[in-house]
């Protein structure tokens, strides 16, 4: 167990686990005896040249379904590392997205880089592949962006999908501005 830890206190990691569990639902807080195994965890499957390497960092939480972990480095950065259960000679490996707090994190996510977008609920049509079903509301005929459904596209803009807000309606939920607006 890192020294640093110590210092770290509950409160601080609550303050980034919470808002990150309250938009990835398929993720969960691992348990202290958990936690405590999954640094070495990764130690042993870090290149000399990967950019965590020599540090310690501490898993925040873990995905239910994939190996990808949320760690804290000991400078107080995030990271998103998709553990790959085997050792690995590429120094690129394990794929790691470094984030400079939990604000920058959750902007990511929004946009759906750094993690990848889910898929619709609904009709499980992959959105960030570009897949979208006509007839699922939740999909609403389009993927991650549609042209403006309030003039029905003739300003030019692009309206991007409230992907967690969409999930949770069950409806698709579209973020934008009308060019034509007030015209
Ligand atoms: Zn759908
Ligand atoms: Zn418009």
């Amino acid at each position: 167990m890192p020294d640093w830890l110590s210092f770290l206190r509950k409160r601080d990691r609550a303050a980034i686990v919470r808002p990150f569990l309250r938009v990835r639902h398929d993720w969960e807080q691992p348990d202290h005896r958990q936690a405590r195994a999954l640094t070495p965890e990764l130690a042993r499957r870090l290149h000399p040249a990967h950019p965590l390497h020599g540090q310690s960092p501490v898993a925040l939480a873990q995905a239910c379904a994939s190996d990808d972990v949320l760690f804290q480095c000991a400078d107080g950065r995030l990271c998103l590392v998709h553990l790959e259960w085997q050792d690995s000679s590429d120094p690129a490996l394990p794929d790691t997205h470094f984030f400079d707090g939990i604000d920058q994190l959750l902007a990511a996510l929004d946009t759906g880089d750094g993690e990848r977008v889910p898929p619709c609920p609904s009709c499980s049509a992959d959105w960030q592949s570009g897949e979208a079903s006509r007839d699922c509301p939740c999909c609403g005929g389009f993927a991650l962006d549609r042209p403006c459904p309030k003039c029905g596209g003739a300003c030019g803009a692009q309206w991007q999908r409230a992907v967690q807000d969409s999930i949770d309606g069950g409806i698709a939920v579209w973020i934008g501005k009308c060019g034509n607006a007030g015209s």
